[in-house]
């Protein structure tokens, strides 16, 4: 078996290398000063890599100069362009930065065309040093691959198996892979799945980049991602993290930090159903706990748990607990006891502010328990990232949303002060 690397700027990944955690900026990439500002507190927090919207050929030259602004004051974390669909910007985009996020499947709809601009594109890399993050998420699949496989775990692999096989041929392997997922169990699946294909069709493994997608904010965002980035780091699986979160990506960090230093104890045995946990902070308890247990309750090793613990020497009353209880058996999908929020972190391409209106959806719809409700800052991502939500609030621009019912697009170019009113009466109307 070959372990394979990935070298970004100073930071490498995979083959035995520490866990790195990273980022991704909120700002628009055309604002240079939000954006320098933004990268330098993600790297005072500890970001590893930093990455940045680039969805077009002015955001390349904007991040070229990020990167000498930070460059100038010292700061190397390693900058990845987030460009997903144009094989165009992807190609300037690697001339300048670390690395280049893309999904290879997006260049073109004929496959022929994606691969030959895919094969361009690990030129490029090639001659200026630039690693490459084929990210391909469930929920965005081509029609070609769900004909076939499905919206699945499966389907996801197949169709990034594809790319690695090409990597291979063209023997370019400065690659990291991520298939990510909002459902932690098709995310936890998703990857185990990739980690035996690579092994049994490839005999190497391309290092992994794991995130929960849309996995909202505060105490939920924070156990879902630990749960499903928690379950593969317990198996050895993952070189690199994020945390998303709908909150100031500079909160990520301490996140994907403790779920790191967890990742370095030995995980619980996975039928034990009592667990005792000290903490010393309230974001270290919901880490770890959800850590320990919720492996074990992912994959239905086992169906409840007894738990105590304390944070910073005060012991949990017994109302935390099961308010604990209740969000990390929904994040492990056991029991559904509120509505399931699938909410993107925000990005340079985010049309509104997503952190207060995710809270205005929360508070306006806590009734729709088991409901999955989607809150996705821009129509150019969000609906294909909101995967299998029952109901989605996606911005349009102009101050103006569109509501989903299922995939389809149901009303269209409601002002955005009406969104959540109108959201409540489609989920009331619609159950
Ligand atoms: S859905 Fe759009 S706004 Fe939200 S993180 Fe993805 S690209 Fe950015």
């Amino acid at each position: 078996m070959k372990y394979l690397s990935c070298k970004i700027g100073d930071v490498t990944i995979g083959h035995g290398h520490r866990i790195a955690v990273q980022s991704m900026c909120d700002t628009d990439t055309l604002d240079i000063e939000a954006s320098v500002a933004q990268c330098r507190s993600l790297a005072a927090a500890g970001c590893d890599i930093i990455r940045l919207t680039t969805q077009g050929m002015k955001q390349v030259e904007a991040l070229g100069q990020i990167r000498s602004r930070l460059e100038a004051e010292g700061i190397t974390t390693p900058l990845v362009a987030d460009v997903h669909f144009s094989a165009d910007v992807a190609l300037a985009a690697a001339t300048v930065a670390h690395k280049v996020r893309i999904n290879p499947g997006n260049f073109s709809k004929d496959h022929a065309v994606a691969m030959e601009k895919f094969a361009a594109l690990t030129e490029i890399c090639r001659r200026h040093g630039t690693a490459l993050r084929i990210g391909l998420n469930h929920g965005s699949l081509g029609e070609r691959i769900t004909s076939r496989y499905g919206d699945t775990p499966l389907g996801m692999v197949r169709a990034v198996m594809e790319w690695l096989q090409m990597c291979d041929r063209l023997g370019f392997y400065n690659v990291t892979v991520s298939l990510k997922a909002s459902n932690t169990k098709v995310m936890a699946d998703a990857y185990r799945l990739l980690n035996r294909t690579m092994e049994d069709e490839l005999g190497m493994m391309f290092p992994l980049h794991l995130g929960v997608t849309e996995a909202g904010a505060g105490d939920t965002g924070r156990i879902k991602s630990a749960v499903g980035i928690g379950t593969l780091l317990s198996e050895g699986i993952g070189d690199t993290i994020r945390v998303s979160l709908t909150e100031n990506p500079v909160n990520e960090i301490p996140v994907a930090r403790l779920l790191r230093e967890a990742a370095a104890l030995p995980p619980a045995g996975r039928d034990c159903t009592s667990f005792s946990i000290d903490a010393a902070t309230r974001e270290e308890f919901l880490v770890k706990a959800s850590y320990m247990i919720g492996p074990a309750l992912l994959d239905g090793h086992i169906d409840d748990f007894s738990l105590t613990a304390t944070i910073a020497g005060r012991a949990l009353t017994d109302a935390e607990t099961e308010a604990f209880k209740d969000d990390l058996m929904q994040a492990c999908r056991r029991r559904f006891t509120k509505p399931e929020y699938i909410a993107c972190p925000g990005c340079g391409r985010t049309l509104y502010n997503i952190q207060s209106l995710l809270q205005q959806v929360m508070e306006a719809t806590g009734e729709f328990a088991g409901v999955k409700i989607a809150v996705m800052g821009c129509i150019v991502n969000g609906p294909g990232e909101m995967a299998d939500a029952d109901f989605g609030y996606v911005g349009e621009g102009g101050g103006r949303v569109t509501l989903y019912k299922g995939s389809e697009p149901v009303m269209r170019g409601i002002p955005q002060e009406e969104g959540v009113q109108k959201l409540v009466e489609l989920i009331r109307k619609s159950i």
